[in-house]
């Protein structure tokens, strides 16, 4: 099948080419570095598929566009579909299909890095130490054991976070509102989500964004947390109303912020703006703040999650080729 593949990075070709190689029937893929959107959707001219990552642009117009040029399949190489009308797909027989699960290892362990790295100020003595300063003021840290985590949203990624800072000795609360019975059975408390803000020393998001979980991070929870609580989100940038955060950062009421993703993340991420002008004043001001870290969107970054996204991504394609849907990842 001829594949349209956008928002394509070096190591989407070299991951996607090597697991096309490896099969028997190699599809015909076709690597466009701009992100797919309504403009760029005619790029797909020819192809049966289009394979999209996380900030392309899969509104009614560009699926409209895409229907018009025959494509039948978006093939998403990532576990979120928040960036999809999936409506306008269902009416216009396109199939979507996702990557359920690569490795929901990779995630959860980058939320712990956000951790460590925030509480022990890791970012803050990596530079120190390179100015030959060894002073320790500003670094204070806490230790993990016996500190309360509260997951939100206990799927494949919350359950092995939960499993993980149980291992630091950590109180593991949740909210989820299909709670796994394997953690409620390994000692984790499911609670209810007003529960969580005045009870969690952490809070790391774990659930997709949807209409239910959009900015649920806002002024209101916020209030109600602890003062110096520490916010993590490897989820989805929409979950967190950022100038809420900021107010929050202001009032000391957030004492540590951890972000893997932002809400506009799509005009900044996964691209060298470093000779540019930053022109996103709300980003802009939380890169003042010494007890933010931001990463741009790198939790699922690692040789085993990008080997089994091109393996699964290749299988769903060749699924839908054979028209053994039953067997692939479809969202709608
Ligand atoms: P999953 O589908 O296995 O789990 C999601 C969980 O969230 C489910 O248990 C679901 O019941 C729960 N949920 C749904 N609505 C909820 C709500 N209103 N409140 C609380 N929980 C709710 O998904 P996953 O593989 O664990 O991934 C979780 C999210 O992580 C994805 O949706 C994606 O947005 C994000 N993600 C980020 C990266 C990254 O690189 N930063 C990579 C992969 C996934």
């Amino acid at each position: 099948m001829k594949v349209a593949i956008f928002s394509t990075k070096p190591y989407d070709r070299e991951f996607l080419t090597n697991a096309n190689s490896a099969l028997t029937q190699p599809h015909e893929l076709v690597f466009h570095e701009t992100q797919l959107n309504p403009q760029s959707a005619l790029l797909a001219q020819g192809c049966t598929a289009v394979c999209c990552f996380v900030n392309d642009h899969l509104d009614a117009t560009a699926l409209q566009q895409l229907t018009n040029l025959g494509v039948k399949l978006i093939a998403l190489r990532c576990a979120g579909f928040n960036q999809v009308d999936l409506v306008a797909a269902k009416n216009l027989g396109i199939v979507v299909a996702r990557v359920a699960e690569y490795s929901p290892h990779a995630v959860a362990e980058h939320a712990l890095g956000l951790i460590l790295m925030l509480n022990r100020n890791l970012h803050r003595a990596y530079h120190r130490v390179r100015e030959n300063d060894y002073s320790l003021n500003g670094l204070l840290g806490f230790d993990m054991v016996n500190k309360t985590v509260a997951v939100i949203g206990t799927g494949k990624i919350g359950q092995v976070f939960a499993k993980i800072v149980q291992g630091l000795g950590c109180r593991v609360i949740a909210y989820d509102p299909q709670p796994a019975p394997i953690l409620a059975a390994n000692g984790v408390n499911y609670v209810a989500l007003s529960d969580i803000w005045p009870t969690a020393d952490i809070i790391s998001l774990h659930c997709p964004l949807d209409k239910n979980t959009h900015h649920l991070i806002n002024a209101d929870a916020i209030s109600l947390m602890k003062a110096g609580v520490m916010l993590i989100n490897t989820g989805r940038g929409g979950l967190i109303d950022t100038p809420a955060v900021i107010g929050g950062l202001k009032s000391k009421k957030i004492g540590y912020l951890g972000l893997d993703v932002y809400e506009e993340e799509g005009d900044l991420f996964f691209e060298d703006n470093s000779n540019l002008l930053l022109q996103d004043d709300v980003f802009a001001r939380l890169l003042t703040f010494p007890n933010v870290v931001i990463t741009g969107h790198q939790a699922f970054f690692t040789r085993e999650a990008l080997t089994a996204i091109a393996a699964i991504t290749l299988a769903n394609i060749t699924h839908f080729e054979r028209e053994e849907l039953s067997q692939m990842c479809i969202v709608n």
